[in-house]
């Protein structure tokens, strides 16, 4: 089989699995452009579209029809919901989650794959919350030694959400290793409102592709059926929540630092402690 990735670690990963019996070449996507044979028994393209880039995996996936119309392809992606129509519609695709690979593997060519490797387990201890309003109580900073960070608006942003949130998710962006620090962050609360249209949704679904788990969208009721499709096409937890999201993403931020306030009933919020409390699904070869 050819392998396509630009992700060394996903590619090592998955040799770790593969009985050793399996003949694997390697290739990224940059290399795979250049190749001219395709006679695979099956080649594995990811969609290669990290830090909200392009997808890489689109460009090579033309590259490989056009030299070899039958070669089976599989597509990987951590967010299959955000691979590019075209692909979908590429005779001989089939596109899958990242993580769901060693079984399809398995149930498609009898390979008897091995177990995954136990990780050295960092336990992930920080939580974000991106919106583009305000968190009550949480300027925008960050927490009890990085156990939290807020980024946020200043007020409710309005008609500026879009841009807002553009600029946020741009500093977190820049300011984030996401290779490196991935494995740190426990959960993400992203506020999908009204004004910001679709791009809060696009954060999250970014995001949880980046990070490869899942984000809990934190929304409010307008434009719900939208809201709703967003769930069933992305891997993202969807939670009801005020419009303007403040007051609820405030008592997320209590509860992720231990705080308790009066007159607060801590166990009857919209998003469910043990969403906050518990670390969120990961998807990992
Ligand atoms: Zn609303």
């Amino acid at each position: 089989m050819l392998v396509i990735n630009d992700d060394a670690e996903d590619i090592l990963a998955l040799q770790a699995r593969l009985p050793s019996s399996v003949n694997v070449m390697v290739a990224s996507q940059f290399q795979a452009r250049n190749l001219t044979n395709f006679n695979y028994d099956v080649v594995l393209l990811d969609n290669d579209a990290n830090n909200r880039k392009d997808s890489k995996g689109k460009e090579t996936l033309e590259v490989i029809r056009r030299e070899n119309p039958n070669v089976g392809v599989i597509y990987t992606s951590f967010q299959p919901g955000h691979v590019p129509v075209k692909v979908y519609k590429t005779q001989g695709v089939e596109v899958i989650r990242t993580d769901t690979l060693p079984q399809i593997l398995q149930n498609r060519f009898g390979l008897q794959m091995k177990a995954a490797e136990e990780r050295k387990e960092i336990s992930p201890d920080v939580s974000l919350i991106l919106t583009y309003n305000d968190v009550d109580g949480y300027p925008t900073g960050v927490y009890s030694q990085g156990k939290l960070i807020v980024v946020s608006g200043v007020g409710r942003a309005y008609t500026a959400a879009k841009q807002v949130l553009a600029d946020k998710v741009g500093e977190i962006y820049q300011n984030f290793e996401w290779r490196r620090d991935r494995d740190l962050i426990k959960n993400i609360f992203v506020y999908d409102g009204q004004n910001g249209e679709d791009y809060p949704g696009q954060a999250a679904a970014g995001l949880g592709h980046d990070l490869r788990m899942r984000v809990n969208l934190v929304a409010c009721s307008c434009d719900w059926g939208r809201k709703i499709g967003l769930k069933n096409s992305t891997y993202v937890n969807l939670f009801q929540v005020e419009c303007g999201g403040q007051r609820s993403l405030g008592r997320v931020a209590d509860v992720i630092l231990g705080v308790k306030r009066p007159g607060i009933n801590y166990s009857q919020m919209n998003v469910p402690q043990e969403f906050i409390l518990n670390q969120a699904e990961r998807y990992r070869i």
